[in-house]
């Protein structure tokens, strides 16, 4: 890795305070690109003043948002979705440029946020309450939904548009006004896409951006004014913002860290199977909540599946993310890298057959933050690589006799976001989809997170709270219900 240059004339991130870009007074790091290592922007890490005055500004703007006429508030996400798509080329580039994900997975992610958008725009059916006439005599009850006042959003690095756009279009539809701090490794996306909500139309104030890492979000939490705490990230993170959040009186939905499997059987379609979790395990380099990390193989398929994957492994290319044909970009920083090496070294040393070794290729001699495709075959259950989050691209391969053994393999994880099966036997699938202690499922395909109009449903480890992020969930966590109960006598 060459030696970074820090260059005197970076610009600084901006925050976003009341619709107007402002720079934070607070101390200031490099953002360095993934895939090159050049600097490229300052990140700032915001006072406790800025942080107060962003709660200042959103809870100002209360009032005036959440009495703004329900289907006023869709039309801002209508006009918002059209921005958004007229604009993502330039989204997509600038989430490569600070990801390193490719230019192709950068569009795909805006288009799952672009969804989000979408349902929140339905927000005139999706606040609808209930009703009910002569509940006793001359007595009517109806039950109504009222937003709850200034929310917050804290986000992982992994996708720094598309997290955010499962958090905000939805609460600011609802009426709620709303403090977003994104990933402090990828601010950018995240200014940019609240530059465009006020380009939609939104009035100032309702959405603001802050920066920082721990310091920030702790004065987030403990800030009494902030009603509602909405976190993706790592799950000892996701378990801190929950506890802390609560004690302080806040709703919180923490999302957190997974480990996910995909169980493969005997008789499942095997080019699809492996064309599928290629894309699951080494899409996104490996960096995504809902990855398949552990393959388990189920009787004799075992030694073809690991053959195949390997072969679809060396054909990867493997560079920075906006050029042409890449099948996958750097990890996140040198730090993550070096932490995945320390997990290839860790299966290596507890055993496991290291079929791949995605540190030889020759793209990880140069700049840039990329590690090859590793995989692991002859995994057993209990060694690190197969329990914890490597968030990388890494692959253990587990053997397991039938799909019972493979279900107590997948159920013995202490993660529960999302775990798939391959195979052609409806009664294979149902079985697993019935028993699997994971939230989210999938049937012949490698990531099963859900569109927008279901909820995103860790279990486990993998969430902590009570309503889940999008969906009919998300409209019930960013609203509190009333029920109104009326006598008119006739
Ligand atoms: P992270 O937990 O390090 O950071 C997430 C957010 O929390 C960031 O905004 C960060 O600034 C802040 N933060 C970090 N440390 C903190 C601390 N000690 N106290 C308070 N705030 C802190 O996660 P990451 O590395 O940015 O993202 C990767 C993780 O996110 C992975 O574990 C991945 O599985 C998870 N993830 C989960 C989902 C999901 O839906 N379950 C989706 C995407 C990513």
């Amino acid at each position: 890795m060459a030696i970074r240059a820090v260059a005197a004339d970076l610009k600084p991130c901006p925050m976003l305070i009341g619709s107007e870009h402002r720079l934070s007074k607070g101390r200031t790091e490099v953002q360095h690109s993934p895939a090159s290592g050049e600097p490229l922007t300052l990140i700032p890490y915001c006072t406790p003043e800025e942080i107060s005055e962003a709660i200042a500004t959103a809870q100002q703007a209360f009032p005036g948002w959440s009495s703004t006429p329900v289907i006023q508030r869709a039309r801002v996400m209508f006009r918002y979705r059209q921005l958004l798509e007229q604009h993502a080329d330039e989204l997509a580039a600038l989430i490569t440029e600070e990801h390193g994900k490719t230019h192709e997975e950068a569009k795909g992610s805006l288009q799952r946020g672009i969804e989000c958008v979408e349902f929140a725009a339905g927000i005139p059916s999706l606040m609808m309450g209930e009703s009910v006439a002569r509940v006793s005599g001359d007595v009517d009850t109806a039950s109504v939904r009222e937003p709850i006042g200034v929310c917050v959003g804290i986000t992982p690095f992994n996708f720094p548009l598309m997290v955010p756009l499962w958090m905000f279009p939805i609460a600011i539809a609802c009426g709620n006004t709303f403090v977003l701090k994104p990933s402090d490794r990828v601010p950018r996306s995240a200014v940019r896409a609240a530059e465009l909500l006020y380009e939609a139309g939104l009035p100032a104030g309702v959405i603001n951006v802050v920066h920082g890492a721990k310091a920030a979000v702790d004065a987030l939490l403990t800030d009494s004014r902030v009603k509602a705490v909405s976190f993706v990230g790592s799950s000892p993170v996701a378990k801190y913002i929950y506890t802390t959040a609560a004690a302080n009186g806040k709703r919180v939905q923490a999302m957190g860290g997974a480990k996910n499997h995909s169980v493969v059987m005997p008789d499942c379609n095997l080019t699809p199977a492996v064309e599928s979790i290629m894309s699951s395990s080494f899409g996104c380099a490996g960096e995504r909540c809902v990855a398949t990390s552990v393959v388990v193989a189920v009787g004799e398929v075992g030694d073809k599946l690991v053959d195949e994957l390997r072969r679809a492994a060396d054909a990867m290319r493997v560079k920075p993310g906006d050029q042409p044909g890449c099948d996958m970009g750097p990890v996140i920083t040198p730090e993550a890298r070096e932490r995945i090496i320390g997990y290839i070294e860790a299966g290596e040393q507890e055993g496991a057959k290291l079929v791949r070794d995605g540190r030889k290729d020759s793209v990880c001699q140069g700049d840039g933050n990329f590690l090859g495709a590793t995989i692991f075959d002859h995994v057993r259950p209990q060694m690190r690589i197969a329990r914890e989050e490597i968030f990388g691209p890494v692959l253990s391969v587990i053997r397991a006799r039938d799909l019972e053994e493979a279900l107590a393999v997948v159920n013995g994880s202490e993660h529960g976001n999302a775990a798939s099966i391959y195979t052609r036997s409806g009664e294979a699938a149902k079985r697993f989809a019935s028993d699997v202690k994971t939230g989210m499922v999938g049937v012949n395909l490698g990531v099963p997170a859900p569109v927008a109009i279901f909820p995103f449903s860790g279990w486990k480890n993998s969430f902590f709270g009570d309503a889940h992020a999008l969906g009919k969930d998300a409209v019930r966590f960013y609203t509190e219900t009333k029920v109104i109960t009326s006598r008119w006598p006739e």
